[in-house]
C-alpha cells in the first residue's frame, strides 16, 4: 500500500494532562519538524506521520505513487494534493491514530488544508470525526527558523539509513565523523538538501505553504515556537504551546499565542 512504512512502536514517556489529538507541525525545510516530531513521539506515544518519509518509503520501493513523485521531489516542488491527500486518507485509517497523531510536513497547500479539514472536520463547524485523533480539533504549531540558518541546517543534515537519527555536521554532530553515534553506520544525505534544491522548496514554501499557516492562524488553535534554540528548549516550547493549545480547548477564532 502506498502509506507502508515500516511502523516503530514507541513507549510514551511523558504525561500529557489531556489527549494529543491531532497536532499539525508546520514550518520551513529545515526548521526541525522532523526532529521535534520524534521528541513529541517518544513522550506522548503518538505516530508521526511524516509525508515527506512516506514519499521517499515510496520512492525508493518504486510504487506506482513513488514513481510518479520522483521528479517532482527531486526538483524541489510539491507532488499534487489527490496523490498526497489520498496517502494521508489511508494512513489517517489505522487504528494507531486514535488518540492522536502529528502530521509533519502536511498541509501544504491550501488544498490540503481544506481537504484535511474537511476529512477530519478540522475546521471552524467542529471537531474531528473521521480519521481518528480522538474527535478532536487540529491544533497546528509553526516553528520559525531565519533563512540562513536553514541553509545551514539543510546543508548540514544527514541521516542514519538505519534508525533514522537526524545529525547535522555543525550543529549536533556523530562522535565519530559521518557514523551513527547508536549503530555505527555510514550516514547519508537526503539527495534533496543540497543548496539548489533548498532555494527552490523554500520558493516553493513561501508561494504555497506560507499561506497555509496563515489560515490556521486565522482559525486560533494556533501558536509560534522560535526553532533558532537548542532542541530541547525548542521541544519544551512545542509542548507547552499543546498543552496550552488543548487545555485551552476551542479559542475564537483570530486569537494566537506567540511562544518566543
Ligand atoms: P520533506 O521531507 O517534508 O521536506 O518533504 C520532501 C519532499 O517531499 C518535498 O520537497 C516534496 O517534494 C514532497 N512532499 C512532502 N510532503 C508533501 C506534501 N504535503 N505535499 C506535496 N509534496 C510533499
Amino acid at each position: 500500500m502506498t502509506s507502508a512504512v515500516a511502523d516503530v512502536h514507541v513507549e510514551a514517556k511523558g504525561s500529557l494532562q489531556v489527549k494529543p489529538g491531532p497536532i499539525l507541525l508546520m514550518g520551513a525545510p529545515g526548521v526541525g519538524k522532523g526532529t521535534q516530531a520524534k521528541e513529541l513521539v517518544a513522550k506522548w506515544g503518538i505516530p508521526q506521520i511524516s509525508t515527506g518519509d512516506l514519499l521517499r518509503y515510496n520512492r525508493d520501493h518504486g510504487t506506482p505513487l513513488g514513481l510518479k513523485a520522483k521528479a517532482i521531489m527531486a526538483e524541489g516542488h510539491l507532488v499534487p494534493d489527490e496523490l498526497v491527500n489520498a496517502m494521508v486518507a489511508e494512513r489517517l485509517k489505522q487504528p494507531d491514530t486514535a488518540n492522536g497523531y502529528i502530521l509533519d510536513g502536511f498541509p501544504r497547500t491550501l488544498g490540503q488544508a481544506k481537504w484535511l479539514d474537511e476529512h477530519i472536520g478540522a475546521g471552524p463547524d467542529g471537531p474531528g470525526r473521521k480519521g481518528g485523533g480522538g474527535a478532536l480539533p487540529v491544533i497546528a504549531v509553526s516553528i520559525t527558523v531565519g533563512y540562513n540558518e536553514l541553509l545551514r541546517r539543510i546543508t548540514g543534515r544527514r541521516i542514519c539509513p538505519v534508525c533514522g537519527t537526524i545529525y547535522n555536521i555543525y550543529l549536533q554532530p556523530p562522535k565519530v565523523d559521518e557514523k551513527c553515534d547508536l549503530d555505527g553506520t555510514p550516514l547519508v544525505r537526503r539527495s534533496d538538501d543540497t543548496e539548489e534544491v533548498f532555494r527552490e522548496r523554500m520558493r516553493t514554501y513561501e508561494s504555497q505553504t506560507a499561506p497555509v499557516v496563515e489560515h490556521y492562524r486565522a482559525l486560533g488553535r494556533f501558536e509560534e515556537v522560535d526553532g533558532a534554540q537548542a532542541v530541547s528548549a525548542v521541544a519544551a516550547g512545542v509542548e507547552a504551546a499543546v498543552e496550552r493549545l488543548r487545555s485551552s480547548g476551542t479559542k475564537a477564532a483570530g486569537t494566537e499565542t506567540k511562544t518566543k
